[in-house]
């Protein structure tokens, strides 16, 4: 239905198409909402691609006492997990204990904490190391005697944000991508919201309650949009990472302190390269363009080649990417000591709509956000459904956390003629999915064009008909990370296919 059709106002319109927006979407629909989910432009296009991309406790918060965030965070490992375990599965960390850092006493301490504070039934506990002999030594300079190894776990943020889209759309939401929130005022009892988007131009909608999730542009949305003249609620804090080729061989993740007390981690990526990453800024510029500094690169180089044998420099990145933390201003003095935790503030007097803003949040939080907010709409526009995320798997998620390697067998089983490796790629990333896009293809030639690294036109065609993608980078860094491996012709090559699907 054309929103010139639609006579009745939404029950609820969600601004901002990142984990938080689409977190709320899918929530609310599922408990009986009327939802508009408006993105100005494509899902996960803010701060929720450019993430370290790790559904975790956070064991460096516990040192600013934050131990709220930490359990709930802690607890939200395994329920994402099981969620979504094509997306979602364990990573082991290592951490080199180095002799003028922390005490070796104050990280088992933090490392017991971290065991017992969430709940922990899959994950495998904490363990020490003798790095002499462990081969997560191997790439270490020598000197690294003892190391200590717990568990957390990886996600692919931005497809968590697409699969949250498309489970929210399955359940009635209404999602629009490339459509800004110029305006929104209250009028008779509702909201009347000013849509742009370049095919349409101009629209009206109206809605009963607006959530304000435009992430790094939360403040914009109050001030410019909805015309309220408010102080600043949210320190913008930039966060760079490096993509450099594989540094080692086994799985496992590090996580490095660092002399100025922040850690690095140097995460195995994508099979062939290492990210490594982050930094910690204040950032006053739009959002949308931060890029990594040439004194974030050295750092980061700086902060690995402190530990392994090998030195990374900046001549080893292949990619980088920079995100902005939308952290609730809570007057520290340090970005990295900035809280994390999430903040939701509700306005709007009885009889009057409400407004929503959030404020802040993780990647591993929003699902528990977004059930706080969507019992907030409840408890404005009346109950509807009771909780019900808790349980629920996302797209593509319905087996059995430990058994991805029993889908990627099954999968071959079923397409012996198509290339292993790819079927693995598209079983991480569409799950049991990977089914319905590749359908009755028995061959790489029924697959259509190719664009190159296994790439072809019928994920293409269901990206566009499944996940909302219109361009290249949506595809090539967002729904894939198979930008990595392509080149500019092949994007071009893929928008003008994209163009002939559009
Ligand atoms: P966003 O993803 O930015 O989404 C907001 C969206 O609103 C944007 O897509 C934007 O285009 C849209 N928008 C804005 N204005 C409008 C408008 N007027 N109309 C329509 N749309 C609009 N969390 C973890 O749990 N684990 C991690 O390892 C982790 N690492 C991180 C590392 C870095 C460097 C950074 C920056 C963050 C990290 N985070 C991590 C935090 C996490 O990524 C963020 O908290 C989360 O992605 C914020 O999501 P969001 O939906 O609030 O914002």
């Amino acid at each position: 239905m054309s929103e010139a059709e639609r006579k009745q106002p939404y029950d609820v319109l969600v601004i901002g198409g990142g984990i938080n927006g689409c977190g709320i979407a899918r929530d609310a629909a599922g408990r009986g909402y009327s939802v508009l989910l408006a993105e100005m432009e494509d899902l996960a296009s803010g701060t929720s691609s450019a993430a370290t991309k790790l559904v975790h406790g956070g064991l460096r918060y516990l040192e600013h006492y934050e131990f709220r965030l930490v359990h709930e965070s802690l607890a939200e490992r395994e329920v994402l997990w099981a969620s979504a375990p094509h997306i979602i599965w364990p990573l082991r960390f290592v951490l080199p204990h180095h002799q003028g850092l922390r005490p070796a006493w104050l990280l088992r301490l933090g490392l017991l904490a971290y065991d017992t504070l969430g709940g922990r039934r899959l994950l495998p506990p904490t363990r020490t190391l003798d790095l002499r002999t462990d081969p997560a030594g191997e790439p270490l300079k020598p000197g690294y005697h003892t190391g200590f190894e717990y568990s957390d776990c990886w996600v692919d943020d931005a497809r968590m944000v697409a699969l949250c889209a498309r489970d929210a759309a399955a359940r009635g939401a209404n999602i629009r991508t490339r459509t800004k929130v110029v305006a929104a005022q209250r009028e008779g009892g509702l909201w009347t919201v000013d849509l742009e988007d370049a095919a349409d131009g101009r629209q009206q909608v109206q809605a009963r309650l607006l959530v304000n999730a435009a992430g790094p542009w939360v403040d914009r949305v109050i001030n410019e949009a909805v015309g309220q003249i408010e102080n600043r609620n949210v320190r913008l804090v930039k966060g760079s990472h490096i993509v450099v080729r594989r540094l080692f061989q086994h799985d496992r993740c590090y996580i490095f302190q660092n002399a100025d007390n922040r850690i690095v981690f140097a995460i195995p990526y994508e099979n062939d390269f290492t990210l490594i990453g982050t930094t910690d800024e204040d950032y006053a510029g739009e959002p949308g363009e931060a890029r990594i500094s040439a004194d974030e690169t050295a750092y980061l180089c700086a902060a690995v080649s402190e530990y392994l044998r090998q030195p990374v420099s900046e001549g080893d990145v292949v990619w980088s990417y920079s995100g902005v933390r939308p952290l609730y201003d809570d007057g520290a003095s340090a970005a990295q000591e900035a809280t994390r935790d999430y903040v939701i503030r509700a306005e709007g007097e009885t009889g009057e709509p409400m407004l929503v803003n959030i404020f802040g949040g993780k990647l591993t939080t929003f699902r528990r956000l977004s059930e706080e907010v969507v019992d907030r709409i409840g408890a404005r526009l009346g109950e509807k459904g009771k909780r019900w995320t808790r349980r629920a798997q996302l797209p593509g998620g319905d087996f059995a956390p430990t058994a991805f390697e029993v889908e990627v067998a099954g999968l071959c089983a079923s397409y012996p003629a198509l290339d292993p490796a790819l079927l693995r790629r598209l079983c991480r990333q569409y799950g049991t999915d990977a089914r319905r896009l590749l359908g009755a293809a028995r061959e790489h030639a029924d697959l259509g064009e190719d664009f190159g690294a296994g790439l072809y036109a019928a994920e293409l065609d269901y990206l566009v008909e499944n996940e909302w993608a219109r361009r290249a980078e949506d595809v090539l860094w967002r729904r894939t990370k198979l930008g990595l491996r392509v080149d500019a012709d092949a994007a071009e090559r893929i928008d003008a296919y994209l163009a002939t699907r559009l």
